[in-house]
């Protein structure tokens, strides 16, 4: 089996390390791919340190994943060598379930095959991420890009983007819209910029002062204090959809009093700890509670086009892999505008 040089780590509280990892010779529907950037995202850092619970080692992350493709099975109808292309959450589904045919892959019944810190769909074989030079996909997982489309900025679209873009597109975000969104990170930043293209009137909540001038350069009309009283006192029932980005501890119910009467709220944060809701802050005003996770293919696909119409690209910063430990560290310090991309050309 060819030979591939990644990042990798060994156990939860070690650093990510050089290692070399095996991928398979493409089968017939398979394509080979240079990947050329990836994105870091929070739950890379969540994973490599098993604060899910769930890890396995040695693990190589990273699911915002684009690149060229090096070389296609000889049953690939989709895709051709030199054709750009990203990757996602998923490397592949049973793609023959309710869920799969409903393009929810990631919720595959039969589990789905996650690009990394999972098993192929043979439940033997490990996944390994984009913190490596080459991955091989099935054609129908490798996604050809648009060609409007800048290859660093794209990259953390394939998770953070499509994670906020499904959620905009399942509940009707559209002009005129009153959207909030909680929190302005790697998720919060590419949601303001979805709204406002989709023509929706946009309000940033932030715990940081600072993000005020970013949020409306990135399309917000208004930002207004997570946790400031006037916020809550002014804002009631004031919004017809809320994304809450936000993966710290908070409460609910508060955020649930901004939602208009029949509207919905959307938790794409995930704090570690259980949070109360009171049924009363649904019952009273028809309200929704939701998750989102990601989209499926075809949603993805959509957004992509989505973002080639738009001008749409994450705010990215670009680094060598060599930097990807302190990098993490700077993502949990809220230091990072938006996203950490890692070139992997800095890889050898
Ligand atoms: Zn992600
Ligand atoms: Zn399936």
């Amino acid at each position: 089996m060819p030979k591939t040089s990644a990042y990798a780590t060994f156990s939860a509280d070690t650093p990510l390390v050089p290692h070399s990892i095996e991928r398979r010779a493409p089968g017939a529907k398979d394509v080979a791919i240079d990947i050329l950037y990836c994105g870091v995202c929070h739950s890379d850092i969540h994973q490599s340190r098993n604060e899910w619970g769930h890890s396995v080692f040695p693990m190589v992350p990273g699911h915002e994943i684009v690149g060229r493709v090096r070389e296609v099975g000889s049953s690939v109808e989709t895709l051709e060598v030199g054709d750009r292309v990203g990757v996602g959450n998923l490397v592949d589904s049973c793609r023959t379930c309710e869920a799969c045919l409903g393009d929810f892959e990631p919720f595959c019944m039969k589990g789905a095959a996650f690009t990394y810190n999972s098993s192929e769909m043979d439940r033997k074989t490990p996944t390994f991420g984009g913190y490596s030079k080459r991955i091989v996909v099935p054609e129908h997982f490798a996604l050809k890009l648009p060609k409007e489309l800048d290859l660093p900025g794209t990259a953390p679209l394939l998770c953070a983007g499509v994670a906020t873009y499904a959620p905009l597109r399942r509940y009707n975000c559209t002009s005129g819209s009153r959207v909030a969104v909680i929190g302005l990170g790697g998720l919060g930043h590419l949601a303001v910029k979805f709204a406002a293209a989709m023509g929706a009137e946009v309000a940033v909540l932030t715990s940081s002062p600072s993000k005020v001038e970013s949020a409306k350069a990135l399309g917000a009309r208004r930002c207004l204090p997570m946790a400031g009283e006037a916020t809550f006192a002014e804002n009631l029932g004031a919004f017809d959809l809320i994304l809450d980005t936000v993966s710290a501890p908070h409460d609910y119910n508060a955020y649930l009093s901004l939602v208009r009467p029949g509207g919905t709220m959307v938790v794409l944060g995930v704090p570690p700890e259980p949070s109360p809701v009171a049924a009363f802050s649904l019952v009273f005003g028809n309200k929704q509670l939701a998750g989102s996770l990601v989209g499926g293919l075809a949603l993805t696909r959509e957004m992509l086009h989505f973002c080639a119409r738009h001008g749409i690209a994450a705010e990215v910063e670009v680094i060598p892999i060599q930097e990807i430990n302190e990098a993490y560290e700077r993502v949990l310090d809220g230091q990072v505008n938006y996203r950490y991309v890692i070139d992997m050309n800095s890889l050898e």
